[in-house]
């Protein structure tokens, strides 16, 4: 089967070079084991993070090993009584056809009401992300404003929708009219606003009359900023991402003394350090997406050489929601 390494560390903005696809012998099972061919891969902004030797709150990715990440297929052999051939399930496989595991940190899926796809998505680990920053650190009030930037995409879509319904007002931030019209008019959000149109501060302004309360921050930069202008006494930030700084500079913070003007709090978090919580909210997330409630969009590569290609495409806002690869 095949896999996708890192081949070298980024010099500057990744190139598909910095990848390598290799052909690996599927290996014989032992006691304990199963062996899982992968359906789809997951595409996150983490990645890139990962793919640098810096200080973070993980060691880097190895050069010469599978890249990490999050996938979803069916156990096709098992020597693990716990699992069945057929099963569905999600693991942490990485860019690789397939992938054996002793049956620990696999989940098991049930597609019943729910696509198997999804559970990368809004009830997988982005959906998770949004539901915990959402409700745990800026835990929204009934009638508040609550901005949320790259809107479109798996986390911010999200979001939005979760503020909704929780009686908020929800308005994005997302690049291009087709990302704004699709926030507004598909999932629902008061206002999309797109920052590449060029008067994203009097945009803002216009689509938060009443300020800011809450922002879930995915970008970084600019747009933080031009935030930040706009919020209320006491506002909360959920600082999720910074991606406008992972594959490039960012540009620098200049509205710093809001925080003391305006007594406003940021917390940063990593969705995975709170898998306590985790069964709460993708309860919640599972019964909005299986009822229809809570709505979702893909952009699906074909086969795992078309990975490298599109996690670029994704670092550059070319995905238009959840950027997934097919692997069969
Ligand atoms: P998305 O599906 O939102 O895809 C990334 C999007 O980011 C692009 O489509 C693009 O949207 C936007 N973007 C990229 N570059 C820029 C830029 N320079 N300026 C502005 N926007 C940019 O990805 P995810 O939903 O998976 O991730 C969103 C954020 O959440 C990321 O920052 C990620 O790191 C973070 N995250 C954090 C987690 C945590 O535990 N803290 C867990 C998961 C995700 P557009 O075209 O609208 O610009």
């Amino acid at each position: 089967y095949k896999r996708m390494v890192l081949a070298s560390r980024p010099q500057g903005h990744v190139v598909p070079e910095n990848f390598r696809l290799e052909e690996v012998p599927v290996p014989d099972l032992k006691d304990g084991e199963l062996l899982v061919r992968n359906h789809y891969l997951s595409l996150d902004p983490y990645m890139r993070m990962r793919m640098e030797d810096v200080k973070s709150y993980a060691a880097p990715q190895a050069i010469g090993e599978t890249m990490i990440g999050g996938t979803v297929g069916e156990v096709v052999a098992s020597k693990n009584p716990k699992f069945a051939v057929g099963d569905k399930v999600q693991g942490m496989f990485g860019w690789s056809e397939m992938g054996v595991s002793d049956g620990s940190l696999l989940r098991r899926l049930d597609t019943t009401h729910i696509p198997l796809s999804a559970y990368l998505g809004s009830v997988g680990m982005p959906g998770m992300t949004a539901w915990y920053g959402l409700t745990q650190i800026i835990q929204p009030k009934e009638g508040e404003t609550i901005v949320v930037s790259a809107a479109s995409g798996a986390v911010g879509s999200v979001v939005g929708q979760l503020a909704k319904l929780r009686g908020c007002r929800a308005v994005g931030i997302a690049g291009g009219k087709e990302k704004c019209d699709y926030v507004v008019n598909e999932l629902g959000f008061d206002a999309c606003i797109d920052y590449k149109a060029g008067n994203l501060k009097e945009e803002l302004a216009k689509a938060t009359p009443n300020g800011i309360d809450g922002v879930f921050e995915n970008v970084g930069g600019e747009i933080f900023d031009a935030c930040l202008e706009r919020m209320n006494p006491f506002g909360r930030i959920a600082l999720c991402g910074m991606i406008a700084g992972y594959d490039g500079d960012p540009s620098p913070i200049r509205n710093a003394r809001f925080f003391l003007t305006m007594r406003l709090s940021m917390r940063g978090f990593i969705v995975s350090e709170h898998m306590d919580l985790w069964p709460q909210g993708l309860k919640e997330l599972g019964t909005l997406v299986a009822t229809g409630k809570l709505k979702f969009r893909e952009s699906v590569a074909q086969g795992l050489e078309a990975a490298p290609e599109a996690f670029i495409g994704m670092l550059k806002g070319r995905n238009f929601g959840k950027q997934l690869v097919k692997l069969i």
